[in-house]
Formats: C-alpha cells, sequence, structure tokens
C-alpha cells in the first residue's frame, strides 16, 4: 500500500505551471493581492509552527526551513531524489521555482517515509499540507535571499526553531484563508471610500460591529491608515 505516496503523487500532478506562468522579475512581488498574501503568510506561518512542534518531539533546537524532514528524522538520504523527482513532474519544473520543486520532493519524502509505517511521521501525517496548500493556491513564488525566506507575503526566516512549536495552531482551511482574503479586500475597499469622501466608519464583517479607518502620518511623511474593528481582538490592519 502507498496510499501517502500516490496521493501526493496526484496533488504535485495536479499543480498548474501556468499559475506561476505568470510571475515576471518584475511582478514577483505583487502579483497577488494583499489578501492572497495575507493568507499566504499564514499557510507559512503554520507551517514553521509545525516543524517547530516536530523539533521538540525529536528534541532538536532548529533546522533549515529547506531540509527534507524525512531526511531530518531518518537521518538518511532517501532514494527519491530530485532527478527522479523531475522525471515525474514536468509541471513542477516548468514553474521554475526552486522553492517550489524543493518542497513538493520533501513532500514526497514524507509521504514515503508514512507509507513504510515510520512512527515520527505517522505522528504528524500532515507536515507538509501548509506549504503544499500554498503552492495549491499559487502563492509558491518565493525564494532564499540574504538568509530569508522572501515573497511577496514579506520575509520567513531560513531557520525554523523548536519555540515555534509552542504557538497555537491556525485554522488553514480553505474556507479560513479565504476569509482572510476577503477581510483585507473589504478593508481596501473602506480605505478607497475613506479617500473618497472621509467617511471613517463602516462595518466589520468579521463580527459586524463597526471598523474604523484612522490616518496615520510616520515622521518622515509617509501617509499609512490604521484599520481597527471596535471589538477587542478583532480585525486590526495597517494599509497605505
Ligand atoms: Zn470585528
Amino acid at each position: 500500500m502507498n496510499d501517502f505516496y500516490n496521493n501526493a503523487v496526484k496533488r504535485i500532478n495536479n499543480i498548474d505551471p501556468s499559475i506561476y506562468s505568470k510571475v515576471t522579475m518584475k511582478n514577483w512581488k505583487s502579483f497577488r493581492s494583499k489578501g492572497e498574501y495575507r493568507s499566504d503568510a499564514v499557510l507559512i506561518g503554520e507551517h514553521f509552527r509545525r516543524v517547530g512542534e516536530l523539533l521538540q518531539y525529536i528534541s532538536k533546537n532548529s533546522t533549515h526551513f529547506i531540509i527534507s524532514l524525512a531526511e531530518l528524522i531518518t537521518n538518511d538520504v532517501m532514494e527519491f531524489n530530485s532527478e527522479k523527482f523531475e522525471e515525474l513532474f514536468p509541471n513542477i519544473k516548468e514553474c521554475e521555482c526552486y522553492l517550489i520543486s524543493r518542497i513538493c520532493l520533501c513532500y514526497v519524502h514524507w509521504s514515503i517515509l508514512l507509507d513504510s509505517d515510520e512512527p515520527i511521521s505517522k505522528k504528524y501525517p500532515d507536515m507538509y499540507e501548509p506549504l503544499i496548500k500554498l503552492i495549491e493556491r499559487g502563492g509558491g513564488q518565493m525564494s532564499l535571499h540574504h538568509g530569508e525566506i522572501d515573497g511577496g507575503f514579506g520575509g520567513f526566516p531560513r531557520l525554523i526553531y523548536a519555540d515555534r512549536g509552542n504557538l497555537k495552531a491556525t485554522n488553514i482551511s480553505d474556507q479560513a484563508l479565504n476569509q482572510i482574503i476577503k477581510e483585507v479586500e473589504h478593508a481596501e475597499e473602506c480605505l478607497v471610500k475613506y479617500k473618497n469622501d472621509g467617511r471613517s466608519e463602516y462595518t466589520c464583517i468579521r463580527c459586524g460591529k463597526k471598523l474604523h479607518i484612522h490616518p496615520n502620518v510616520t515622521d518622515w511623511g509617509y501617509q499609512w491608515y490604521k484599520i481597527i474593528c471596535e471589538t477587542e481582538d478583532c480585525y486590526n490592519d495597517n494599509l497605505s
């Protein structure tokens, strides 16, 4: 039975490279909307948390973002290598993004471990779910740059530390991610209206209470806006 492996192959095969062919040198940090980047950051953050939890379990302090976690826990090189990967997934080669290929390869490694009944992987079967979801949803365009994982979502460190595992798990269902996108879009729409007629009070789509816009200027004259819900710990964003 190779259920995990077969499922991984199916999912990776279904990744549409045409999403990534629209990325150019010029637009690679802005080809998605602000809301999409916000949901991308949530997925990457959840990956860091899951890896942190795994690191705690295997008593390791840190690991690198691009390390194959299957190789990390088995301390062995997987037979399924990048040549085999490229043969099997021409669509991923077409994406021309090193991190997309690398993450998908690590995901295949993890599913091979799962099929072999390796106990640590079985404890964390969905280890690569956030990153694969990120790539499936079109947010996989990122690069390694100056010690950071860099993309339109901002920067994440290359090193993942065990204490990330102390954070609360995030809901990464499509519904939750799409809600994040909707909320940012709503805030952007309110801001356009505010800039048009000066009205600063709107309705929060998360809780239904009042959403306020407060204009701000930095010391060096940069205009930005706080968009905040009157409910404590509800929507709170800075836009410009
Ligand atoms: Zn609210």
